[in-house]
């Protein structure tokens, strides 16, 4: 039997840029002891007082279906947020509560792409995106960001394939590059949105992590926010990967359909999960700054270790929980350089290839692992390249 395209054509046919990862995993499957840098997942687990919250909850009855578009609370507790956070006026009704930021991802580009309709997207992109906007049906057009401009994403690049797209996906603070887009960044992104009639659907699931300057919200900008989808998650500011609860915001009309494909598609998340989110958010910033700190306290050791040598150079690393690494004067791809640090040492970390072409030539370390096994990684990483550049 034959399956739709629309499934069998979702990775693009290309590498899926998994391979180091994958042979990490066997790695360790065979007891060999590696050091795992790959993955974009904290090293502590959801704290124990939002675990007994979802326990409570659950206990109490809240098992049964939740209200499709959230519960009233969860949505009134993310529009508050967001209003603070932004200073746009937001209520329930701009707010749609998703099984995690990847089902957000995925419903805003059906909300604003039919089939055969062009979306664009950034690269270095994280790994789902070109995979989700096929998923929709539509077209996945990358735009580069180059690592001359330290990835931020130059307006006029995008421009020259705007005509006649339907949207642009953006990420900031970005995985893979921990960049985080500067106010000429996203005032350029949000003028060629409106000159080129496009809808912005902005990723901010990193909002919690930015270590210098401040995060953005292009929602905010003149005129934006009748034209943008901003995807939110608990996964990354409140530990709580596994419990696949996120949002969307955008306008009203906007989460009515979307609404609807709720409906349609996930039937909503479960009310136990929404009350510990809930429960989360009204723990406030001061927690999220504590969910944050490792990544922030590693980016510190990591800067230090790489302000000793010359061979890796690091792109500023201004958020989220990954640093991105200029590996180019070891005359080596980020996938080659990759498996012979797994091969040799035993160390993984992403090739920059597998986030697309912009980032050849680096590779990505996640900052997931405890300080001093992290630190030393990373000295025995620039070693390596040393000694290939000598
Ligand atoms: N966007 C980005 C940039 C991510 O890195 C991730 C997860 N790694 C997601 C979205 C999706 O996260 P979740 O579905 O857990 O909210």
């Amino acid at each position: 039997m034959q399956l739709s395209s629309r499934i069998t054509d979702l990775l693009g046919g290309g590498s899926d840029g998994w391979g180091v990862f994958l042979k990490a995993r066997q790695m360790i499957g065979d007891g060999v002891p590696v050091t795992e840098l790959t993955i974009g997942e904290h090293d502590i687990r959801t704290a124990a007082p939002i675990l007994q919250e979802m326990h409570r909850a659950a206990m109490a009855g809240h098992t049964g279906y939740a209200a499709v578009p959230g519960t009233d609370s969860l949505r009134d507790a993310v529009a508050a947020r967001v209003q603070e956070r932004t200073g746009v006026p937001t209520t329930r009704d701009n707010v749609l509560i998703t099984p995690g930021g990847q089902a957000a991802l995925f419903a805003a580009h059906a909300a604003v792409c039919d089939p055969g309709d062009t979306a664009l997207y950034i690269d270095p992109y994280y790994a789902t995106y070109p995979g989700t906007i096929r998923g929709v049906g539509a077209v996945p057009q990358p735009v580069q960001a180059r690592a001359e401009d330290a990835f931020q994403p130059r307006s006029e690049t995008i421009a020259a394939v705007a005509s006649g797209a339907k949207s642009l996906l953006i990420n900031s603070p970005n995985n893979p590059t921990g960049v985080v887009y500067s106010r000429a960044t996203l005032d350029g992104i949000a003028q060629l949105c409106i000159d080129y009639d496009l809808w912005l659907i902005s990723d901010e699931v990193y909002d919690t992590q930015v270590w210098t300057g401040e995060h953005l919200s292009p929602r905010a900008l003149p005129d934006m926010a009748q034209r943008t989808l901003v995807v939110g998650s608990m996964s990354k500011s409140h530990a709580m990967t596994g419990s696949r609860c996120g949002w969307i915001v955008g306008p009203a009309e906007a989460i009515e359909h979307l609404t609807n494909l709720a409906t349609h598609t996930t039937y909503g998340v479960p009310g136990y999960i929404q009350d510990a989110a809930l429960f989360a958010l009204s723990k406030g910033p001061a927690f999220e700054t504590e969910i944050a700190a490792p990544f922030e306290r590693r980016r510190g050791l990591a800067r230090d270790i790489l302000a000793g040598q010359n061979a890796v150079s690091l792109v500023p690393a201004d958020g989220a929980m990954y640093l991105m690494l200029d590996i180019r004067s070891t005359g080596m791809t980020g996938e080659a350089f990759a498996h012979a640090l797994l091969d040799q040492h035993h160390i993984a970390v992403m090739p920059g290839e597998s986030f697309g072409a912009a980032a050849a030539g680096h590779i990505r370390v996640a900052m997931t692992i405890e300080d001093g096994e992290f630190a030393k990684a990373l000295s025995t990483l620039c070693k390596y390249a040393d000694g290939l550049t000598a």
